[in-house]
């Protein structure tokens, strides 16, 4: 029998405003000891009230309007009760029926061979509520302790439809929003650290059934490769209960990264069981036109549409543009060494394989990185220009990459210089031709690639700083 999946995700996303969500409170916590930035808002004190982040607000929007959102006009929050240690106001200022934004998409490209133009992954609504506080359990200890530095931090809600197809795909989804976010500059979007946390439903049906299937909601993943593999379990999982003709439960499963499987936590709650009403401390927000216009107006250019100029204008691959495009400090780089009017693909390469290579290598990211867009760009002119061999340019590269110091510092310093003197590159190539009886022979008989073996000696000789075209041309005048 074959079986269909659907999956839909739930992620939420910690804003990195200043503040908190409804309070002054400092919304950086993070290494400060427990408890140090709380006050009576965040801390749920009867009577006080909350103020609405302006900032938050915004930002939510504009990810809605990246993520083609219909932006309503009229929206509100509501409070969703339920009784938890870190949440001493026993409900959450979240968004019911009037979420800020609905009905989006985003285009992503999964799998070996996607299809042109992406998929679009629906999304059903994002909107803001604020996080919960952190309970802890201290090792010796045989109860927990309530932190409540994160309560009241703003918590960015997008929910998407059952429409993705694998756990792959939702993997990619995960990835690309995470890039989005980034390039919006609303959050760091570090699933590692709690930034991006994601939960998961998903179901399986009989290929030839319309209804999807019975969802079963995943909690506790906190990482992309996680989530892929929770989801290939619970996959697998529901197959197998609906190959023996058994039921799939409706409730929620923690995952349990060290044992590689999920567990039953609890049954899944409905939207009745919260109480929702309207947060009568809060005013309804009404949103102009012009306002969402202008929010509209002032997006950055996103990941997606960038990869496509790369494409069009810069003729460079597929596969290094998205590349690029995938981190934007990374993107900015690149295109400042192309402001300096380096070859593209060749700029490309040389950013992607050997910067970022070394990069990755040393476990660095792109704002540690100490090599200058425009002395990358002198570099690969000096190539173009035939002016330095491939090798040179290696080694000048590896000492751009430690130091951040200039070409031509560093070819002075080295004494890099280039052997153009004719007179001595003959003495090489007549020993060269010499010591190379044969493959001058097969030279004479017309195979070509002999040339190119020669020149490969005369440069090794050389340490690699001749021209290689001088070689060879020299190596021609000799052979004839
Ligand atoms: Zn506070």
């Amino acid at each position: 029998m074959n079986y269909k999946t659907n999956i839909g995700l739930e992620i939420h996303v910690q804003l990195k405003t200043k503040s908190k969500m409804f309070c002054g409170c400092d919304n950086n916590a993070e290494g400060k000891e427990p408890n140090t930035v709380v006050c009576p808002i965040c801390a749920g004190y009867p009577g006080v009230l909350p103020v609405a982040n302006k900032q938050a607000i915004e930002w939510t929007i504009k990810t809605a309007l990246a993520l083609n959102c219909k932006i309503a006009k009229y929206s509100k929050f509501d409070r969703k009760h339920y009784f938890y240690p870190d949440l001493p106001k026993n409900y959450q200022i979240s968004q019911y029926d009037l979420p800020f934004s609905n009905h989006g998409f985003l285009e992503i490209e999964s799998g070996e061979n996607p299809p042109a133009g992406g998929k679009k992954i629906h999304i059903r609504r994002v909107h803001l509520e604020e996080d919960a506080g952190k309970l802890l359990h201290p090792e010796g200890r045989d109860d927990s302790l309530v932190d409540l530095n994160r309560a009241g931090t703003p918590l960015m809600e997008v929910v998407t439809e059952p429409n993705i197809t694998s756990p792959g795909e939702a993997k990619q989804f995960l990835q690309d929003l995470r890039i989005i976010l980034r390039y919006l500059e609303v959050s760091d979007a570090d699933m590692e650290k709690g930034h991006l946390r994601c939960d998961a439903n998903i179901s399986i049906r009989k290929e030839n059934e319309k209804e999807l299937g019975i969802p079963v909601e995943i909690k506790n993943m906190n990482s992309f490769k996680m989530v892929e593999k929770a989801l290939v379990y619970e996959e697998k999982r529901q197959k197998e209960l609906l190959e023996d003709k058994e039921k799939v439960e409706r409730e929620t499963r923690g995952w349990i990264d060290t044992k590689g499987i999920t567990v039953s936590q609890r049954g899944k709650e409905e939207a009745p069981d919260y109480r929702y009403f309207p947060e009568p401390d809060l005013p309804p927000f009404k949103f102009s036109d012009k306002y969402i216009a202008d929010l509209k107006n002032n997006l950055p250019e996103l990941p997606a549409e960038r990869e496509k100029r790369f494409i069009k204008e810069l003729k460079i691959n597929h596969k290094d543009a998205k590349n690029l495009v995938s981190d934007r400090l990374l993107a900015d780089f690149y295109e400042e060494v192309i402001a300096q009017k380096a070859d593209p693909q060749k700029a490309a390469n040389w950013v992607l394989v050997e910067m970022l290579g070394r990069l990755n290598k040393k476990g660095l990211d792109i704002t540690q990185n100490r090599i200058l867009p425009t002395e990358l760009a002198a570099l690969i002119k000096k190539i173009e220009s035939k002016e330095i061999s491939g090798t040179i340019a290696k080694e000048i590269f590896e000492e751009m990459f430690e130091s951040g110091k200039a070409v031509p510092d560093i070819i002075k310093e080295k004494g890099l210089k280039l052997l153009t003197d004719e007179t001595s590159l003959n003495k090489i190539v007549q020993k060269i031709i010499q010591e190379n009886f044969r493959v001058v022979c097969d030279y004479k008989k017309g195979k070509v690639a002999a040339l190119q073996f020669l020149i490969g000696l005369v440069m090794r000789e050389t340490k690699g700083q001749a021209n290689p075209n001088t070689i060879k041309k020299l190596l021609e005048e000799k052979l004839r």
